[in-house]
C-alpha cells in the first residue's frame, strides 16, 4: 500500500514567485519512488496547464494530472450537483475554464448559481448584480473562504473577503468547496486513487490544509516556510500529526520510513 501526498503549493513549493530551497529535490524523489502525488490550490485563478507552466518555469516538471485547483473541485461539484447549469461569476480564467469544462454556461442574468473566486478585476457593478442574483434565488458558492492572500508586496484580499461582502448585503452563507472542505480535500484523493489511510496533506496553514487533513482522516503535515508560526501552534484545538521547518525536512529516509503507521503526533524530524 504506497502512500500518497496532497501539496500545497504557496508557502510550501514557493513564497510568490521565489522556489523553496529543497522543493524541487523532495519532488522527484517522490517520482524516483513512484509514489502519487497531487498539488492542491485554493487559488483558482490559474487553469491546470497555467500552473504546469508556472512550477516549470521554477524548474518543477509535472503533468497536468498532478495539479488540482478549487477551481476544478467548485466546477466538479456543480456539475453533479445541477448538471449543465448555468453561472455568473466572479473570478477568473482557472474558474471560468473549469466551469466550461463541466458543462456550465456562463450567463450575466438569472444563474443557477453565483460563483466567486479569486481575482482582482472584480468591481462593485458585479457585486451589485451578485446580490440581486442571489435575491432572486441564484446559490452562493465559494472557490474557497481564504480571507486574503500573501504576495511579495504583502497581503490582498482574497476570495474569502468578496464572499463576506455577499453574505453580508444578502444574509445568505455561501457554500465553499475549496479546503479544508471534505469536497475538495475528498475528489484530490480520489484522482489520485489512494485510500484515506494512504494519505498525507503537507500544508503550512492550520485553516486550511491541517484542519482539512484532520477532518478527512489524512495524516497532515505542517511546514513552518509559509504563513505559520510554530508558536501559533498553541491557539489551535487540532494539531498536525508531524511538524517540520520546510519541505526539505521532509526529503529523508526517516519520513518516508514513517508511512506504514501514522505519524508520531508533533514529532519534529529535524535534528
Ligand atoms: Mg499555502
Amino acid at each position: 500500500m504506497l502512500p500518497g501526498y496532497l501539496i500545497d503549493m504557496d508557502g510550501v513549493i514557493y513564497r510568490g514567485t521565489d522556489l523553496i530551497e529543497g522543493a524541487v529535490d523532495f519532488i522527484n524523489e517522490l517520482k524516483k519512488r513512484d509514489l502519487p502525488f497531487i498539488f492542491l490550490t485554493n487559488n483558482s485563478q490559474r487553469t491546470r496547464r497555467d500552473v504546469v507552466t508556472k512550477l516549470s518555469r521554477m524548474g518543477i516538471t509535472v503533468g497536468e494530472e498532478h495539479i488540482f485547483t478549487c477551481a476544478m473541485a467548485t466546477a466538479r461539484f456543480l456539475a453533479q450537483s445541477k448538471p449543465n447549469g448555468t453561472a455568473y461569476v466572479i473570478g477568473e480564467g482557472g474558474l471560468l475554464h473549469a466551469l466550461h469544462r463541466n458543462g456550465y454556461s456562463i450567463v450575466d442574468h438569472d444563474p443557477d448559481y453565483v460563483v466567486v473566486g479569486e481575482g482582482r478585476s472584480m468591481n462593485f457593478e458585479m457585486i451589485e448584480a451578485a446580490v440581486r442574483m442571489i435575491e432572486n434565488g441564484a446559490k452562493l458558492i465559494a472557490t474557497n473562504m481564504d480571507p486574503n492572500c500573501p504576495t511579495q508586496n504583502g497581503l490582498r484580499p482574497g476570495c474569502g473577503a468578496i464572499v463576506a461582502m455577499l453574505e453580508a448585503a444578502t444574509k445568505k452563507k455561501a457554500f465553499s468547496v475549496g479546503k479544508p472542505s471534505p469536497v475538495m480535500m475528498r475528489s484530490a484523493r480520489q484522482e489520485l486513487g489512494i485510500s484515506s489511510a494512504q494519505t498525507t496533506m503537507i500544508g503550512d496553514t492550520m485553516e486550511t490544509d491541517i484542519l482539512g487533513g484532520v477532518e478527512m482522516g489524512y495524516r497532515s503535515v505542517l511546514v513552518l516556510s509559509g504563513g505559520t508560526a510554530l508558536g501559533d501552534l498553541d491557539y489551535y484545538a487540532y494539531q498536525p500529526d508531524l511538524v517540520v521547518d520546510s519541505i526539505a525536512d521532509l526529503n529523508k529516509e526517516e519520513f518516508f520510513q514513517l508511512e506504514g503507521a501514522r505519524f508520531p503526533k508533533m514529532e519534529r524530524l529535524l535534528a
